[in-house]
């Protein structure tokens, strides 16, 4: 609320994989002037810079383990105090459920800010499973094929050099359902929270990629997203 004479727009972009975030979040930031802040990238810049909180999350990330909200809250303020995040930034994989967002928005509050938006890009499980799935490998050369976008001429079979096409465990359907159950019960764990503080706007994100950023964009508005 612009506490410190000027405003801070904080945007929670949430959006399962395939929903089509990693295409979106560029767009919004060009548009918005405001930097994409993945959480993957916020940890490897923090090791790779050997911050104080870089390297208490280096520690986690050697042992394969979570890092910690506080440590990842940290990381984010750090982000937020750059130069380049003067007017805000976009938040790309965090909050990822509701404690999480809960502590977000605490840390927030300390500096006199909050989320000022969180925008959820839907799209159904069934299309989202065939987003993701489908990918078949070449087994003698690892040339890749898609059954939904990039076929080959003759099924299971590598149209450069007539190899066995192989599916890996990771990109059958199935797999990728049970995945993305526990996925989608986060996700909405979090929209939940944001609908409750009144910030969250949802948008069909089956629709071309073109209108999904319009609709965003629109969201965006201080009043925007009457639906
Ligand atoms: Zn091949």
């Amino acid at each position: 609320m612009g506490r410190q004479g000027r405003s801070v727009t904080v945007v929670v972009l949430l959006g399962a994989p395939g929903a089509g975030k990693g295409t979106q979040a560029p767009l919004l930031s060009a548009h918005l002037g405001l930097p994409h802040v993945a959480t993957g990238d916020l940890f490897r810049a923090a090791v790779r810079d050997g911050s104080p909180v870089g390297l208490q999350a280096r520690r986690f990330m050697e042992r394969g383990q979570l890092v910690p909200d506080d440590i990842t809250i940290a990381m984010l303020l750090d982000r937020l105090g750059q130069p380049d995040a003067h007017d805000g930034v976009i938040l790309d994989g965090f909050p990822r459920n509701r404690a999480q967002a809960v502590a977000l928005d605490a840390a927030l509050s300390a500096r006199g800010t909050q989320v000022s938006r969180a925008l959820s890009i839907e799209v159904p499980l069934d299309d989202l499973v065939r987003r993701l799935s489908g990918r078949w490998v070449c087994s003698v050369s690892g040339h890749v094929y898609n059954e939904h976008s990039n076929r080959p001429k003759a099924p299971g079979v590598c149209d450069l050099d007539g190899s066995p096409l192989v599916q890996r465990e990771d990109d059958k359907a199935e797999t990728i359902r049970v995945r993305m159950d526990l996925t989608l019960a986060s996700l909405a764990e979090v929209a939940e929270y944001y609908d409750r503080t009144g910030v969250l706007r949802s948008v069909d994100g089956v629709q071309p990629i073109v209108s999904v950023t319009e609709a965003l964009i629109g969201d965006l508005a201080p009043d925007g997203g009457a639906g």
